[in-house]
Protein backbone atom coordinates (compact mmCIF):
# COMPACT_ATOMS: atom_id res chain seq x y z
CA UNK A 1 0.00 0.00 0.00
CA UNK A 2 1.15 3.54 -0.71
CA UNK A 3 2.42 5.56 2.25
CA UNK A 4 0.56 8.85 2.19
CA UNK A 5 1.90 10.01 5.55
CA UNK A 6 5.69 9.80 5.02
CA UNK A 7 6.20 13.57 4.71
CA UNK A 8 3.98 14.54 7.63
CA UNK A 9 4.99 15.67 11.11
CA UNK A 10 4.20 13.32 14.01
CA UNK A 11 1.50 15.77 15.24
CA UNK A 12 -0.34 15.82 11.87
CA UNK A 13 -3.47 13.83 11.05
CA UNK A 14 -2.20 10.63 9.44
CA UNK A 15 -4.43 8.92 6.91
CA UNK A 16 -3.26 5.49 8.13
CA UNK A 17 -4.34 6.32 11.69
CA UNK A 18 -7.74 7.80 10.87
CA UNK A 19 -10.45 7.15 13.45
CA UNK A 20 -12.46 5.82 10.56
CA UNK A 21 -15.92 6.20 9.05
CA UNK A 22 -19.37 5.68 10.53
CA UNK A 23 -19.87 2.81 8.07
CA UNK A 24 -16.58 0.94 7.72
CA UNK A 25 -15.21 0.71 4.18
CA UNK A 26 -12.07 -0.85 2.74
CA UNK A 27 -9.13 1.60 2.50
CA UNK A 28 -8.97 3.40 -0.86
CA UNK A 29 -6.08 1.99 -2.88
CA UNK A 30 -4.57 4.89 -4.78
CA UNK A 31 -5.76 7.73 -2.58
CA UNK A 32 -5.42 8.64 1.08
CA UNK A 33 -8.57 8.55 3.24
CA UNK A 34 -8.75 12.35 3.08
CA UNK A 35 -8.29 12.49 -0.68
CA UNK A 36 -11.28 10.19 -0.88
CA UNK A 37 -13.22 12.58 1.37
CA UNK A 38 -12.28 15.51 -0.85
CA UNK A 39 -13.41 13.65 -3.97
CA UNK A 40 -16.75 12.76 -2.39
CA UNK A 41 -17.27 16.39 -1.39
CA UNK A 42 -16.52 17.67 -4.90
CA UNK A 43 -18.98 15.15 -6.39
CA UNK A 44 -21.75 16.09 -3.93
CA UNK A 45 -24.88 18.02 -4.88
CA UNK A 46 -24.43 20.48 -2.01
CA UNK A 47 -20.99 21.42 -3.35
CA UNK A 48 -22.39 22.42 -6.75
CA UNK A 49 -25.05 24.53 -5.03
CA UNK A 50 -22.33 26.69 -3.47
CA UNK A 51 -21.91 28.36 -6.85
CA UNK A 52 -25.30 30.03 -6.45
CA UNK A 53 -25.14 30.91 -2.79
CA UNK A 54 -24.30 34.36 -1.46
CA UNK A 55 -21.09 35.17 0.33
CA UNK A 56 -21.81 38.88 0.92
CA UNK A 57 -23.40 39.97 -2.35
CA UNK A 58 -26.34 38.19 -3.93
CA UNK A 59 -25.25 35.82 -6.64
CA UNK A 60 -26.92 37.78 -9.42
CA UNK A 61 -25.67 41.23 -8.34
CA UNK A 62 -22.49 40.83 -10.36
CA UNK A 63 -20.59 38.08 -12.11
CA UNK A 64 -17.28 38.79 -10.41
CA UNK A 65 -18.25 38.75 -6.74
CA UNK A 66 -17.26 35.82 -4.58
CA UNK A 67 -19.79 33.10 -4.11
CA UNK A 68 -19.65 30.38 -1.47
CA UNK A 69 -17.96 28.20 -4.09
CA UNK A 70 -15.10 30.52 -5.00
CA UNK A 71 -14.75 31.40 -1.30
CA UNK A 72 -14.39 27.69 -0.42
CA UNK A 73 -11.75 27.24 -3.14
CA UNK A 74 -9.78 30.21 -1.82
CA UNK A 75 -9.93 28.76 1.70
CA UNK A 76 -8.65 25.41 0.39
CA UNK A 77 -5.80 27.07 -1.49
CA UNK A 78 -4.64 29.22 1.45
CA UNK A 79 -5.14 26.26 3.79
CA UNK A 80 -2.97 23.95 1.69
CA UNK A 81 -0.13 26.44 1.66
CA UNK A 82 -0.29 26.78 5.44
CA UNK A 83 -0.55 23.01 5.92
CA UNK A 84 2.49 22.30 3.78
CA UNK A 85 4.58 24.89 5.66
CA UNK A 86 3.75 23.19 8.97
CA UNK A 87 4.01 19.61 7.63
CA UNK A 88 0.32 19.06 8.29
CA UNK A 89 -2.02 17.02 6.14
CA UNK A 90 -2.88 19.08 3.03
CA UNK A 91 -5.49 16.60 1.85
CA UNK A 92 -7.42 16.85 5.11
CA UNK A 93 -7.25 20.65 5.05
CA UNK A 94 -8.48 20.70 1.46
CA UNK A 95 -11.39 18.36 2.19
CA UNK A 96 -12.40 20.34 5.28
CA UNK A 97 -12.14 23.69 3.47
CA UNK A 98 -14.25 22.55 0.52
CA UNK A 99 -16.92 21.20 2.88
CA UNK A 100 -16.93 23.88 5.58
CA UNK A 101 -19.79 25.91 4.09
CA UNK A 102 -21.94 23.12 2.61
CA UNK A 103 -24.66 23.76 5.20
CA UNK A 104 -24.96 27.46 4.44
CA UNK A 105 -28.44 28.77 3.73
CA UNK A 106 -29.19 30.98 0.74
CA UNK A 107 -28.47 34.72 1.26
CA UNK A 108 -25.44 34.37 3.53
CA UNK A 109 -25.58 34.90 7.27
CA UNK A 110 -28.98 36.52 7.31
CA UNK A 111 -30.49 33.29 5.97
CA UNK A 112 -28.99 31.34 8.84
CA UNK A 113 -30.10 33.88 11.47
CA UNK A 114 -33.69 33.92 10.25
CA UNK A 115 -33.88 30.16 9.92
CA UNK A 116 -32.53 29.86 13.46
CA UNK A 117 -35.30 32.18 14.70
CA UNK A 118 -37.94 30.24 12.76
CA UNK A 119 -36.63 27.00 14.28
CA UNK A 120 -36.35 28.25 17.87
CA UNK A 121 -39.13 25.97 19.15
CA UNK A 122 -37.89 23.06 17.04
CA UNK A 123 -34.25 22.69 18.05
CA UNK A 124 -32.78 25.75 16.28
CA UNK A 125 -30.60 25.96 13.20
CA UNK A 126 -26.79 26.25 13.09
CA UNK A 127 -25.14 26.41 9.66
CA UNK A 128 -22.07 24.65 10.95
CA UNK A 129 -24.05 21.74 12.27
CA UNK A 130 -26.01 21.78 9.01
CA UNK A 131 -22.75 21.28 7.05
CA UNK A 132 -22.23 18.13 9.09
CA UNK A 133 -25.84 17.10 8.55
CA UNK A 134 -25.33 17.44 4.78
CA UNK A 135 -22.31 15.13 4.74
CA UNK A 136 -23.71 12.72 7.35
CA UNK A 137 -27.35 12.44 6.29
CA UNK A 138 -28.69 14.59 3.47
CA UNK A 139 -26.56 13.72 0.44
CA UNK A 140 -28.06 10.84 -1.53
CA UNK A 141 -25.20 9.38 -3.53
CA UNK A 142 -24.42 5.90 -2.27
CA UNK A 143 -26.21 2.59 -2.06
CA UNK A 144 -24.94 1.54 1.34
CA UNK A 145 -25.48 4.68 3.41
CA UNK A 146 -27.02 8.15 3.62
CA UNK A 147 -24.59 11.04 3.32
CA UNK A 148 -20.99 10.83 2.17
CA UNK A 149 -19.63 8.65 5.00
CA UNK A 150 -16.59 10.90 5.52
CA UNK A 151 -13.73 10.17 7.91
CA UNK A 152 -13.89 11.26 11.53
CA UNK A 153 -11.13 13.84 10.96
CA UNK A 154 -12.92 15.63 8.11
CA UNK A 155 -16.19 15.67 10.08
CA UNK A 156 -14.29 16.98 13.14
CA UNK A 157 -12.91 19.81 10.99
CA UNK A 158 -16.30 20.70 9.52
CA UNK A 159 -17.87 21.08 12.97
CA UNK A 160 -16.18 24.30 14.08
CA UNK A 161 -18.62 25.24 16.79
CA UNK A 162 -21.55 23.53 18.35
CA UNK A 163 -23.87 24.27 21.26
CA UNK A 164 -23.50 21.95 24.26
CA UNK A 165 -27.01 20.70 23.74
CA UNK A 166 -26.29 19.60 20.19
CA UNK A 167 -22.83 18.29 21.15
CA UNK A 168 -24.45 15.84 23.58
CA UNK A 169 -26.42 14.33 20.72
CA UNK A 170 -23.43 13.87 18.43
CA UNK A 171 -21.59 11.11 20.30
CA UNK A 172 -17.81 10.99 19.86
CA UNK A 173 -17.77 13.93 17.45
CA UNK A 174 -19.48 16.19 20.00
CA UNK A 175 -17.29 15.08 22.91
CA UNK A 176 -14.64 17.73 22.41
CA UNK A 177 -17.15 20.55 22.99
CA UNK A 178 -18.13 18.94 26.29
CA UNK A 179 -14.49 18.33 27.27
CA UNK A 180 -13.38 21.73 25.88
CA UNK A 181 -10.67 19.89 23.94
CA UNK A 182 -9.11 20.93 20.61
CA UNK A 183 -9.64 19.46 17.15
CA UNK A 184 -6.70 18.47 14.89
CA UNK A 185 -4.22 21.15 13.85
CA UNK A 186 -5.63 20.77 10.32
CA UNK A 187 -9.07 21.80 11.63
CA UNK A 188 -7.63 24.73 13.60
CA UNK A 189 -5.72 25.83 10.52
CA UNK A 190 -8.70 25.62 8.14
CA UNK A 191 -10.63 27.87 10.49
CA UNK A 192 -7.99 30.58 10.18
CA UNK A 193 -7.55 30.04 6.44
CA UNK A 194 -11.29 30.82 6.22
CA UNK A 195 -10.69 34.09 8.04
CA UNK A 196 -7.70 35.06 5.87
CA UNK A 197 -9.73 34.34 2.74
CA UNK A 198 -12.85 36.35 3.61
CA UNK A 199 -11.07 39.29 5.23
CA UNK A 200 -9.14 39.80 2.00
CA UNK A 201 -11.69 38.94 -0.64
CA UNK A 202 -14.37 41.04 1.04
CA UNK A 203 -12.13 44.09 0.64
CA UNK A 204 -11.89 43.37 -3.08
CA UNK A 205 -15.63 42.78 -3.45
CA UNK A 206 -16.45 45.80 -1.29
CA UNK A 207 -14.33 48.11 -3.45
CA UNK A 208 -15.55 46.55 -6.70
CA UNK A 209 -19.16 47.14 -5.67
CA UNK A 210 -18.44 50.77 -4.83
CA UNK A 211 -19.79 50.32 -1.30
CA UNK A 212 -16.26 50.86 0.04
CA UNK A 213 -13.77 53.45 -1.20
CA UNK A 214 -9.98 53.39 -1.26
CA UNK A 215 -9.90 56.52 0.93
CA UNK A 216 -12.06 54.77 3.53
CA UNK A 217 -9.86 51.67 3.46
CA UNK A 218 -6.89 53.82 4.49
CA UNK A 219 -8.46 53.93 7.97
CA UNK A 220 -7.49 50.30 8.37
CA UNK A 221 -3.84 50.11 9.42
CA UNK A 222 -3.21 46.66 7.98
CA UNK A 223 -4.48 47.80 4.59
CA UNK A 224 -2.85 51.25 4.63
CA UNK A 225 0.59 49.85 5.49
CA UNK A 226 0.59 47.46 2.54
CA UNK A 227 -1.01 50.00 0.23
CA UNK A 228 1.86 52.39 0.97
CA UNK A 229 4.41 49.63 0.37
CA UNK A 230 2.88 49.03 -3.08
CA UNK A 231 2.91 52.76 -3.83
CA UNK A 232 6.61 52.94 -2.86
CA UNK A 233 7.51 50.00 -5.09
CA UNK A 234 5.27 50.94 -8.05
CA UNK A 235 4.59 54.69 -7.90
CA UNK A 236 1.36 55.62 -9.71
CA UNK A 237 0.24 52.02 -10.31
CA UNK A 238 -3.38 52.26 -11.50
CA UNK A 239 -6.39 51.30 -9.33
CA UNK A 240 -7.11 47.61 -9.73
CA UNK A 241 -3.51 46.55 -9.98
CA UNK A 242 -2.60 48.56 -6.89
CA UNK A 243 -5.49 46.93 -5.06
CA UNK A 244 -4.53 43.40 -6.07
CA UNK A 245 -0.90 44.03 -5.13
CA UNK A 246 -2.05 45.32 -1.73
CA UNK A 247 -4.27 42.32 -1.09
CA UNK A 248 -1.51 39.99 -2.24
CA UNK A 249 0.86 41.51 0.33
CA UNK A 250 -1.80 41.29 3.04
CA UNK A 251 -2.40 37.58 2.41
CA UNK A 252 1.34 36.97 2.43
CA UNK A 253 1.74 38.89 5.71
CA UNK A 254 -1.13 37.02 7.38
CA UNK A 255 0.01 33.56 6.25
CA UNK A 256 3.65 34.26 7.20
CA UNK A 257 2.58 35.49 10.64
CA UNK A 258 0.33 32.47 11.16
CA UNK A 259 3.03 29.99 10.15
CA UNK A 260 5.71 31.63 12.27
CA UNK A 261 3.54 31.99 15.38
CA UNK A 262 2.07 28.50 15.08
CA UNK A 263 5.44 26.84 14.41
CA UNK A 264 6.81 28.42 17.60
CA UNK A 265 3.79 27.29 19.62
CA UNK A 266 4.05 23.76 18.23
CA UNK A 267 7.76 23.64 19.09
CA UNK A 268 6.98 24.81 22.59
CA UNK A 269 4.11 22.39 23.25
CA UNK A 270 5.93 19.55 21.43
CA UNK A 271 2.89 17.37 20.69
CA UNK A 272 3.96 13.87 19.62
CA UNK A 273 0.68 12.84 18.07
CA UNK A 274 -2.74 14.08 17.12
CA UNK A 275 -3.96 12.86 20.52
CA UNK A 276 -1.49 15.24 22.22
CA UNK A 277 -2.84 18.01 19.96
CA UNK A 278 -6.42 17.26 20.96
CA UNK A 279 -5.53 17.29 24.67
CA UNK A 280 -3.46 20.50 24.54
CA UNK A 281 -4.14 24.23 24.04
CA UNK A 282 -4.94 25.72 20.60
CA UNK A 283 -1.66 25.92 18.68
CA UNK A 284 -2.60 27.49 15.35
CA UNK A 285 -2.71 31.20 16.03
CA UNK A 286 -1.84 34.65 14.76
CA UNK A 287 0.62 36.70 16.82
CA UNK A 288 -1.08 39.12 19.23
CA UNK A 289 -0.13 42.02 17.01
CA UNK A 290 -1.59 40.45 13.84
CA UNK A 291 -4.69 39.38 15.78
CA UNK A 292 -5.26 42.99 16.86
CA UNK A 293 -4.93 44.15 13.25
CA UNK A 294 -7.26 41.53 11.76
CA UNK A 295 -9.79 42.34 14.49
CA UNK A 296 -9.67 46.01 13.49
CA UNK A 297 -10.15 45.03 9.84
CA UNK A 298 -13.13 42.83 10.71
CA UNK A 299 -14.72 45.63 12.73
CA UNK A 300 -14.25 47.97 9.81
CA UNK A 301 -15.82 45.53 7.33
CA UNK A 302 -18.69 44.89 9.70
CA UNK A 303 -19.53 48.56 10.14
CA UNK A 304 -18.89 49.74 6.59
CA UNK A 305 -19.65 46.79 4.32
CA UNK A 306 -21.79 44.13 6.01
CA UNK A 307 -24.06 46.84 7.49
CA UNK A 308 -24.01 49.17 4.47
CA UNK A 309 -27.57 50.30 3.74
CA UNK A 310 -27.52 48.68 0.31
CA UNK A 311 -26.47 45.37 1.86
CA UNK A 312 -29.16 45.91 4.53
CA UNK A 313 -31.82 46.17 1.83
CA UNK A 314 -30.74 42.79 0.50
CA UNK A 315 -30.68 41.39 4.03
CA UNK A 316 -34.15 42.58 4.91
CA UNK A 317 -35.62 41.28 1.66
CA UNK A 318 -33.81 37.97 2.00
CA UNK A 319 -34.98 37.51 5.57
CA UNK A 320 -38.55 38.07 4.40
CA UNK A 321 -38.18 35.38 1.72
CA UNK A 322 -36.82 32.82 4.20
CA UNK A 323 -39.34 33.59 6.93
CA UNK A 324 -42.35 33.61 4.62
CA UNK A 325 -41.32 30.33 3.00
CA UNK A 326 -40.83 28.72 6.40
CA UNK A 327 -44.18 29.94 7.73
CA UNK A 328 -46.05 28.91 4.59
CA UNK A 329 -44.59 25.39 4.66
CA UNK A 330 -45.27 24.98 8.39
CA UNK A 331 -48.83 26.11 7.95
CA UNK A 332 -49.46 24.00 4.83
CA UNK A 333 -46.94 21.14 4.59
CA UNK A 334 -48.84 19.94 1.50
CA UNK A 335 -47.06 22.75 -0.40
CA UNK A 336 -43.78 20.87 0.08
CA UNK A 337 -42.35 18.37 -2.39
CA UNK A 338 -43.63 14.96 -1.26
CA UNK A 339 -40.23 13.80 0.07
CA UNK A 340 -40.26 16.66 2.55
CA UNK A 341 -43.73 16.05 3.97
CA UNK A 342 -43.92 14.40 7.40
CA UNK A 343 -47.20 13.22 8.87
CA UNK A 344 -48.01 13.79 12.54
CA UNK A 345 -44.64 14.92 13.91
CA UNK A 346 -44.23 18.67 14.00
CA UNK A 347 -40.57 18.57 15.17
CA UNK A 348 -39.57 16.35 12.27
CA UNK A 349 -41.64 18.40 9.84
CA UNK A 350 -39.91 21.62 10.95
CA UNK A 351 -36.49 20.02 10.53
CA UNK A 352 -37.38 18.83 7.02
CA UNK A 353 -38.48 22.36 6.12
CA UNK A 354 -35.21 23.76 7.48
CA UNK A 355 -33.29 21.19 5.38
CA UNK A 356 -35.32 22.13 2.32
CA UNK A 357 -34.81 25.88 2.73
CA UNK A 358 -31.12 25.56 3.73
CA UNK A 359 -30.48 23.53 0.59
CA UNK A 360 -31.88 26.26 -1.69
CA UNK A 361 -29.63 28.50 -3.76
CA UNK A 362 -30.38 32.24 -3.70
CA UNK A 363 -32.22 32.20 -6.99
CA UNK A 364 -34.10 29.00 -6.20
CA UNK A 365 -35.38 30.55 -2.95
CA UNK A 366 -36.50 33.69 -4.81
CA UNK A 367 -38.24 31.58 -7.47
CA UNK A 368 -39.86 29.33 -4.88
CA UNK A 369 -41.13 32.40 -3.03
CA UNK A 370 -42.70 33.66 -6.28
CA UNK A 371 -44.25 30.27 -7.00
CA UNK A 372 -45.85 30.17 -3.55
CA UNK A 373 -46.93 33.79 -3.19
CA UNK A 374 -47.27 35.41 -6.61
CA UNK A 375 -50.81 35.77 -7.88
CA UNK A 376 -49.51 36.31 -11.40
CA UNK A 377 -48.33 32.72 -11.46
CA UNK A 378 -50.71 29.86 -10.78
MG1 LIG B 1 -16.26 30.24 5.16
Amino acid sequence: MMDFDAHLAAYAAHSSKSRGRRYPEPAPGSRSEFQRDRDRIIHSTAFRRLEYKTQVFLNHEGDLFRTRLTHSIEVAQIGRTLARSLRLNEDLVEATALAHDLGHTPFGHVGQDVLNECMKDYGGFEHNLQSLRVVDHLEEHYGAFDGLNLSFETREGILKHCSLNNARQLGELGQRFIDKAQPSLEAQLTNLADEIAYNNHDIDDGLRSGLLTMAQMEEVELFARHRHAVEAQYPGLPGRRALYETIRLMITAMTADLVETSAARILDAAPKSIDDVRAGPPLIRFSDEMRAQTTALKRFLHANLYRHFQVNRMRVKASRVVRELFDAFMQDPVLLPTDYQVQGDVMKQARKIADYIAGMTDRYAIREHKRIFSLDQF
